[in-house]
């Protein structure tokens, strides 16, 4: 389903009335929304054809912190603009703030106009031209998931994050009882992004007290990477509406469950699965079976793209589904790639390892490297593993931090010839950066331990 205003159906609009705000949005590193709220009419008469924003915006910590040492903004470069471009095919209706409208832009460069080389949707976008000039459509689902709670955003930060309540109070996989005590969020959020274009599949309970999954149609990856990005948003805006909170970090306390987002891949090739071959193994075709073998090749190398935050790691626990391990295997959670709809037209991979803090477009396009990679160079999948694989000592070990993950992408020849070096070495440095303001912080687990008993 594509955002659902036209630029002609948003001049109507404005005109009678029904519109009078747009908001411009880029994606930073983070994977948030940025941007400016314009006025309508300014929008249809002037800020549609572009607008602009401080370059700093590819070149901060989620504090928004100066981040010294990048290559493409710093004090010396005069923190310059970049031009914001919106993308007119992706005007949408945002039903849950009245009279507002939305679109997605690109970043540019002020002088040339060529699209900023690490800016996150043009990343995905020349992926997506890869796959393209090898025939094929990348079509992609990312399932999110999150932790609703009882207190509002600015009560919890007010407090110190220490005394939050889940709205429900128990595990609530699949509860349908447990779900109607969330229904007033969730409802609002699965109808307002319907009304925004967005194909809501459903929402559900999840694995531990107060979290929820939702699921979306797939689509193209850039629709697909546009909509997570517009759901995560909405989630948090419908909830502050409604005076609850929630969070998307990878694992917002040790005892609970991580929150993951899930990719779903597959290739079309004019309209038709290339993923599916009726009379192979598992349905799975030459090309899927190259793509997968691509991304777990590479699974090592791209880890950061699907766990960029410290905290993303502490997801990766023994026995609470999220995996530990990069191999493959036919409907087994606890293999790091599942392959789904095994021997139907849907047969695809699910990538588990990623977090609901990653990236999307990042992630994608991450993965779209890899597994175009296997294809380029027809490699060998191997064997699918089976059982249990947290005890599986064959397995191949997901990067335990961090600082590991920031080495194999810095190594990774395959990154750096999809990326590009500028770009990898952009990202580079944002890692180091979180790994080192880690570094230097002291935590409450430091003082609990060593206060009195050292
Ligand atoms: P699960 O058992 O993981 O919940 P679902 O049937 O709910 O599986 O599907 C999960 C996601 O996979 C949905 O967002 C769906 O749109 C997406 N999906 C279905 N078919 C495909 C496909 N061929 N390629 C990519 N994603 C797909």
């Amino acid at each position: 389903m594509p955002a659902n205003l036209t630029f002609a159906a948003l001049k109507t609009a404005v005109k009678s009335g029904e519109i009078d705000t747009v908001l411009t949005c880029i994606v930073d590193m983070q994977g948030r929304l940025l941007g400016k709220r314009f006025h309508a009419v300014h929008f249809i008469e002037s800020g549609f054809e572009e607008t602009h924003g401080c370059d700093y915006l590819l070149a901060v910590d989620v504090d928004m912190t100066t981040v010294p040492g990048f290559k493409a903004s710093n004090w010396t470069r005069g923190y310059g603009d970049y031009v914001h471009k919106p993308d007119l095919s992706t005007i949408r209706r945002i039903p849950w703030l009245p009279g507002t409208a939305m679109v997605m832009c690109d970043l540019l460069d002020h002088h040339t106009h060529a699209e900023i080389p690490h800016s996150p949707r043009a990343i995905l976008k020349r992926q997506i031209a890869r796959a393209k000039a090898l025939g094929y459509d990348a079509m992609m689902a990312t399932e999110l998931e999150f932790y609703l709670f009882e207190e509002s955003f600015e009560h919890l930060r007010d407090q110190g994050y220490r005394a939050m309540t889940p709205m429900v109070r128990f595990n609530n996989d699949y509860g349908i009882f447990g779900s109607m005590k969330e229904e007033a969020v969730m409802r609002a959020l699965r109808n307002g992004l319907y009304g925004a274009g967005i194909p809501v599949e459903n929402s559900k309970g999840e694995a531990d007290a107060g979290q929820e999954e939702i699921n979306i149609r797939y689509s193209d990856a850039l629709d697909t990477a546009d909509m997570h990005t517009i759901t995560k948003n909405a989630t948090k805006e419908i909830a502050h509406q409604q005076g609850r909170s929630v969070t998307f970090m990878a694992k917002y306390a040790t005892a609970k469950a991580g929150s993951s987002s899930h990719i779903h891949q597959s290739l079309w090739s004019k309209g038709k699965p290339a993923f599916f071959d009726k009379d192979a193994d598992h349905g799975m075709s030459q090309v899927m079976r190259h793509y997968m073998a691509g991304l777990l090749k590479h699974a090592t190398d791209l880890t950061y793209f699907l766990a960029p935050n410290i905290n993303s790691y502490k997801r990766f626990t023994v026995g609470l589904f999220a995996p530990t391990k990069a191999v493959w295997s036919t409907d087994n959670r606890t293999a790091g790639y599942r392959v789904c709809g095994a021997d139907t037209k849907g047969v695809r991979v699910e990538c588990r390892v990623g977090g609901a803090d990653l990236n999307p477009y990042l992630a994608l396009a991450a993965q779209l490297a890899a597994g175009l990679d296997g294809i380029d160079q027809k490699m060998e999948l191997e064997p699918e593993m089976k059982g249990d694989m947290y005890s599986s000592k064959k397995a191949r070990d997901i990067p335990h931090s961090l600082r590991d993950a920031t080495v194999a992408m810095d190594r990774s020849k395959m990154l750096r010839a999809a990326f590009g070096d500028d770009v990898i070495d952009h990202y580079v440095h944002a890692a180091r950066w979180e790994v080192s303001e880690h570094d230097r912080v002291v935590t409450d687990w430091e003082l609990m331990r060593g206060f009195e008993r050292l």
